[in-house]
Parts: structure tokens; sequence; C-alpha cells
């Protein structure tokens, strides 16, 4: 273990007392954090542009109308209310000042500045279309609830649409559902499509047969799941075959518009597919609160977003911020929500360590559990680094970890009704879509600019909006 003199310095109490801890984010790292100095003497304010924790890994269920967003979604606010040292607060923020030590956030014009003397920044990653911000508006990417809701009004509202459709081209078109991205989140959501297509709907439509619906996972990388290793990745593209998925890998994206998408294959040929649902599921871009701590710190921001931080999570110089969770980067840590909930409760110790006056903790380790995705009822696939499943053993032990992970009792209980109905039946519990949800993002955009939905998950008021990344496409 590593001791600084200089880090076992205590807290300076604030004016009135306790120490003042600020939060920023509501997601993993957020809320983990908050949960860790629970018994702690100090005074925690929670920041989050939403007024909800969103467990991010099953957003593709809402999207495909198996769980509702409240089971994915608790309050905050609800969450926290029996630990009496938190205050939660709605706000987006927009500036952090390291040398007067103070946040500021608004919300709907109304600007309120936090000051801290410990920072915990957890405000994650949005979506990134590697500097091609334009295809969000017709391939939204999978981020938020918002993100969700849209996705589902438009794969519902495509199956619709195909049914009054006269010409067979255009019934083509609707009945083209192209996913961008075969990581977990891409396989997921490609693997529920199908499922849509070929068993939920395919008895609810007249004139169209809804099992010729074309799923696509498409891929610029060469494998489907890299991560997962070259014998789990070729398993899973053989099921997503098997459940009716396409996938095509070495495709570049190089344009996306509302009828399709523009594609260049490995061999540098150009091709179109005529889809009316695209989805993003490719790349993210760390917040851009990293580029602001960067700024004002001197630590790196890589080409995500990311920033570097020291091997105890905090910024060079300034011990009392620490920032957790996808956009930190260190020793190449993945952007998982183990990453973020282990590097929170580490922050949170390393505080209260320091209130007590005690040395620092050594480094941060990380502690891999591995990692799982579904690719389609009953099979999924479960990388525990020398152990490997595949199949309906790995399926349930993915269920049991999500089940585990879900915040809150209610919505345990009816996140197992709803995948009986699903997975046991062909049914889906969530298949409401209107209108407010597909268009929803446009018509803020002529409301006025503070109503203005981020599109990329970025800061709406970005002050560095550019896109970091330097990369072409997908
Ligand atoms: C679709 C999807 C599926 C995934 N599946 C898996 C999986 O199966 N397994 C896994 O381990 N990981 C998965 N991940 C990744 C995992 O969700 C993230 O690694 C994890 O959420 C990171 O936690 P975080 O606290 O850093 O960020 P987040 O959980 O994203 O939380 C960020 C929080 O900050 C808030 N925020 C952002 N900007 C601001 C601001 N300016 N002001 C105030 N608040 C702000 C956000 O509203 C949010 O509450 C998935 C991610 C996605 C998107």
């Amino acid at each position: 273990m590593t001791t600084s003199p200089a880090r076992v310095s205590a807290v300076r109490p604030s004016s009135g007392g306790r120490p003042r801890v600020v939060i920023i984010g509501s997601g993993f790292g957020g809320l983990f954090a908050a949960r860790r100095l629970r018994r702690a003497d100090v005074d925690i304010t929670l920041i989050g542009k939403t007024s909800h924790h969103l467990f991010q890994p099953l957003l593709y269920q809402v999207a495909t109308g198996i769980l509702s967003e409240g089971e994915i979604a608790p309050a905050t606010r609800e969450v926290l209310r029996r630990q009496e040292n938190v205050r939660v607060v709605l706000g987006e923020v927009v500036d952090i000042d390291l040398t007067a030590r103070t946040v500021t956030s608004t919300v709907l014009g109304r600007t309120t500045v936090h000051p801290y003397d410990e920072l915990i920044v957890a405000a994650g990653a949005g979506q990134s279309y590697f500097g091609n911000d334009r295809f969000a508006e017709f391939a939204p990417g999978m981020k938020s609830i918002d993100d969700a809701l849209e996705l589902r009004g438009r794969i519902f509202g495509a199956f619709e649409l195909a049914e009054l459709a006269e010409d067979q081209a255009e019934i083509d078109r609707l009945l083209t559902f192209v996913v961008v991205g075969a990581g977990p989140t891409g396989v997921e959501m490609a693997g529920q499509i199908a499922e849509l297509a070929h068993r939920t709907l395919r008895r609810d439509f007249r004139r169209i047969d809804p099992t010729t619906a074309r799923v696509i996972l498409l891929d610029a990388a060469p494998a489907v799941l890299p991560s997962f290793g070259e014998k789990l990745g070729e398993r899973a593209r053989r099921q997503l075959n098997q459940s009716g998925v396409e996938v095509q890998l070495g495709a570049m994206v190089t344009d996306v518009d509302a009828n399709g998408i523009e594609i260049k294959d490995a061999d540098g040929q150009v091709r179109r597919i005529n889809a009316a649902t695209k989805i993003w599921a490719a790349g993210v871009q760390a917040s851009p609160l990293a580029r602001i701590l960067g700024e004002q710190s001197g630590a790196e921001v890589d080409r995500a977003g990311r920033i570097a931080v020291q091997p105890d999570l905090t910024l060079p110089g300034h011990p009392e911020v620490h920032v957790v969770g996808d956009m930190m980067a260190l020793n190449r840590l993945p952007g998982v929500a183990q990453v973020a909930i282990q590097g929170a409760r580490y922050s949170a110790d390393q505080i209260q360590r320091r209130l007590a006056g005690k040395a620092p903790l050594g480094p941060f380790e990380y502690h891999d559990k591995g990692s799982m995705a579904t690719i389609s009822r009953f099979h999924a696939v479960v990388d525990l680094g020398k152990l490997k499943f595949e199949g309906f053993i790995a399926w349930v032990m993915w269920l049991a970890l999500h089940l585990f992970y879900i915040v809150g009792f209610k919505s345990r209980v009816t996140t197992v009704l709803h995948w009986l109905v699903s997975f046991l039946g062909r049914g889906r519990s969530q298949r409401v879509a209107t209108q407010q949800q597909v268009f929803g993002r446009l018509a803020l955009e002529n409301v006025g600019p503070q109503f203005e939905a981020s599109k990329t998950g970025g800061l709406k008021t970005a002050p560095h909006d550019e896109d970091l990344t330097g990369r072409e496409s997908a």
C-alpha cells in the first residue's frame, strides 16, 4: 500500500459543519457511491439530469416491449428515501470549477451552484456516431429511456405502416431492421427484434407476414462480440443466424438517411440497404464533463472523451475529485457496470478514510466478474475468464444476475412476470407505442433551446460539442 502524507489530510468541513460530498450522476457509479456513504457523517448532494436511476443493460427489453420503463428506471429519490444524509437534485451539470470547488447545474433555465469538499463525478457516456451526429436523427442510439421508447415506437410502428402499404418495395423497406454494432447491445437488440417478428407478431397481421421481416446486424469489425473471444463470438453468430438475424461483418456505415443506410464492405464495394428502422449500438463518447475536468486539471482526455485518472481514481493535484465509471480511463478498463460500481465503492471508502484521518487505500484494483449477453430466448453466452458457458445454462445465469441487480422488490416481481409472458409465452406486455415517443424529440427541438433533448446523450448546451474520436464511421 502506498501512502502519501498529502493524501492523509482530512476533508475540510463546510461552514455549516459536515463535509459536503457532491455526486454527479444517478447511474451505477453515482447511486452506488451514495449508498456506500450511507453511514458517513457527510451531507451528500446527488445531482442527476434525469430523476431516475437507469439499469441500461435492460434498455433493449423496453425497446422491444418486454419490460416497462418503470421496471428498469426507479426514481432516484425513492431509492434513496431512507438515506437521510442524501439530497437528490434534478439538474444537468454544465460546469465544474476545480479552484472554487463548485458544481453548476441547470434545469429549465434555473441555475444552481453547489459547493463541495469532495466530488464524485459519474456522468457516464453518451452515444458516439464517430463524427456523424446527423445519423442520430435516423438511427437512434440506446442510452436512455427516451431512446428506448422512441425505438419501441419506431419498431412496432414499422409493422403497422407495412400493413397499410400497397407497394411491395415499401413493405420490404418497412420490414427491414438494421442494427449497427455487433457488441452485446447490438446482439441483444437484433435477437429480440427477430423474436418479435418470428414469434410474437406472427399471427397479429392480416396483409403482411411479419415472419418475412429482415433483421440485419452489421459491424465494421470482422467478428460478433469481439470482447468474448473467437469461440463464443462464432457461436453467437451461428445462434443469431438460426434465430433469423442476418449478420454482416466487415461492413462500415458511410451514410444513414430516412429511407436506408449506405455501407462500404471490406472489399471496397459500396451498397445500400433500404430500411425504415435503423438502430445505432456502435460507439460511446464519454460525458463532455471529462473535457471540462481535463482542461482544469491537466489530465489527458482520450479519443473517446474519457479522462485519465490517477491510480486512486482522482485527478492530478485534486485528491478531492474522484471520477468513476464510463467517463474515466485507467488501465484500459472496459465501460461496464462493474467498473462503475467497484470504482464508486472504492472512492466512497477513500472519502471516509480521509474523513477519519486514516491513510488512503492502495491503488484501485478492478475485479473482473466476467461478461454475458443474451442472443435469443433460452440462449446466452457467458465469459467468466477460464470458464465459458453457452446456451440454456448461460441464459439462466444471465436471468439470475440481471434480476439481482434490478433495483427494488416491486420491479423484480413485475420483471419476472413480464419475462414469463415473453419467454414462456409469445407475448410482450409493453406494446404501447405513441406518437409522442416517436416524434417527441423532434417536437422538443421546436419548443426552445432549454427543452431540446440531446440526441447523443451529451450536454445539451455543451461548451465542447465537437466529436473527439476522429473516426469516420462504425
Ligand atoms: C444499452 C446498454 C447495455 C449495456 N449492457 C451492459 C451489460 O449487459 N453489462 C454491463 O456490465 N454493462 C452494460 N452496459 C454498460 C453500463 O451500463 C455502463 O458501463 C454503466 O452504466 C456505467 O456507469 P456510470 O455510472 O459510469 O454511467 P451511467 O450509468 O450511464 O450513469 C451516468 C449518469 O449521469 C447522469 N448524467 C450524465 N451527464 C450529466 C450531467 N451533465 N449532469 C448531471 N447528470 C448527468 C446520467 O443521467 C446518468 O444518471 C450497457 C450500456 C448500455 C447503454
